[in-house]
């Protein structure tokens, strides 16, 4: 593979640590190059999260070397090539080159090598078979770097091919699409894409979710959801989707990215959120927001003014209510009032309880619960403001009359 130019690497990938393990892999002569998502970032000078190193050693050497050299070394995945480096605190993926020997459409069985061109050729796209050494030396065997200044998401070889050897790549196209894409998509690639997208109901919801919130997670996924809604991709998994148009109004109110409530966006206003989260192995926590998020009930209240804002807030609790005044684009009145009130007022406490309701002789049971909501329903009518005294005397008044 031959130099490409130089490129300027973050300070990440310069740092002590770095140095450290590059010392070590330098003292046994193993050539080792950055490769992947870390590369592409500094390429686009944006931010990276995971630094893959591509190395040219079987993951047993690399093992023995890092342990000689005095570092934490796991063996993550000694059979695919994935040795795991830990140097102050900081955590490294080293794999070794491979190519593929067989492929069942999802799982590979590899084969070591020494050859980075077979190693790259391997990889899904283009800009992500980008290599550099420490120095910032550049390695683009297939014009990754032309492809991602045109935000063009392409497929290294006929994408055809490349997508029955691993099918998880039609959602992988549509997620880099997100995020580093730009209309209109690399035509062959998309094509591919949507030929395929019959097969994807064989990959695993869990898959699935994390490429979908991935994607969804993109500063401006609109466009990509929406060309892999056409392309038949969210036939099986997803078939509640239902446009982009209430996306597009959340984004231009969100001030973050949130994949999960940009989910609840694209699906059809009484899509069932349980019947999704078992489909797509949410997390409990996962299904639960995105169930409120979805509910009809209690239809959100906009227009009301601080007062319904303010019950509202304290019905949902403060980031569910804000989800859902997010979402409820279509609800007139000032949004970003209450949006504001959200983030300043927090909701308070009912100022008595059950110990009071028993402190009035009233017996232990179903009727106390009543009572208390009772009181609470009186408490929020009058927005918040009465204090314990009066919610107790409200209490003994209710006490009397029923
Ligand atoms: P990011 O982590 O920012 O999403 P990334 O490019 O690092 O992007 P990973 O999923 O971490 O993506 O994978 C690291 C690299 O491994 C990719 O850049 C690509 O070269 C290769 N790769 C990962 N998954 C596949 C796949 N299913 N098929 C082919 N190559 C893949
Ligand atoms: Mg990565």
């Amino acid at each position: 593979m031959k130099p490409a130019g130089r490129i300027d690497l973050p300070e990440r990938m310069r740092d002590p640590a770095m140095a450290r393990l590059f010392a070590a892999l330098d003292a046994a002569d193993i050539a080792a190059r950055f490769v992947g998502g870390c590369v592409r970032n500094a390429v686009l000078g944006s931010g990276i999260d995971d630094i893959d190193i591509a190395v040219r050693k079987p993951p047993e050497t690399v093992m023995l070397t890092l342990r000689a050299a005095k570092l934490k070394a796991i063996p993550t995945g000694l059979k695919h090539g994935t040795v795991t480096a830990i140097v102050d605190g900081h955590t490294f993926e080293l794999t070794t080159l491979r190519r593929d020997e067989e492929t069942d459409g999802r799982h590979a069985v590899v084969a070591f090598t020494d050859d980075w061109l077979e190693d790259a050729s391997r990889r899904d796209f283009t800009f992500n078979a980008l290599y550099a050494d420490r120095d910032g030396t550049l390695y683009d065997p297939f014009e990754g770097r032309a492809d991602l200044a045109q935000h063009k998401v392409r497929f290294i070889g006929d994408p055809d091919l490349r997508i029955a050897e691993d099918r998880l790549r039609v959602l992988r196209f549509f997620r880099f699409h997100a995020w580093y894409g730009a209309p209109p998509l690399d035509g062959p690639s998309y094509e591919a894409c949507a030929r395929h997208s019959g097969a994807l109901g064989s990959l695993s919801g869990e898959r699935v979710a994390k490429e979908v919130l991935r994607l969804l997670a993109a500063p401006d996924p609109a466009d990509a959801i929406e060309a892999m809604a056409d392309a038949g991709a969210l036939d099986h998994w997803l078939p509640e989707y239902d446009g982009t148009q209430r996306l597009r109004a959340l984004i231009a109110r969100e001030t973050a990215p949130d994949g999960l409530r940009r989910l609840a966006a694209v699906l059809e206003k009484d899509a069932d959120a349980p019947t999704i989260g078992k489909r797509l192995k949410l997390s409990t926590q996962q299904a639960l927001r995105l169930e409120i998020m979805l509910a009809r009930e209690p239809v959100m209240d906009v227009a009301g003014g601080a007062r319904a804002w303010r019950a509202q807030i304290y019905g949902v609790g403060t980031s569910l209510y804000i989800d859902r005044l997010l979402l409820a684009v279509d609800a007139a009145g000032d949004w970003r009032a209450a949006l504001a009130l959200a983030q300043s007022w927090t909701p308070p406490d009912l100022p008595v309880s059950g110990s009071d309701a028993l402190k009035l002789g009233l017996k232990p049971g179903p009727k106390v619960g009543t009572l208390l909501d009772a009181v609470e329903r009186w408490w929020i009518a009058g927005d918040f403001t009465a204090d314990r005294a009066a919610c107790l005397a409200e209490l003994e008044r209710l006490a009397k009359h029923t």
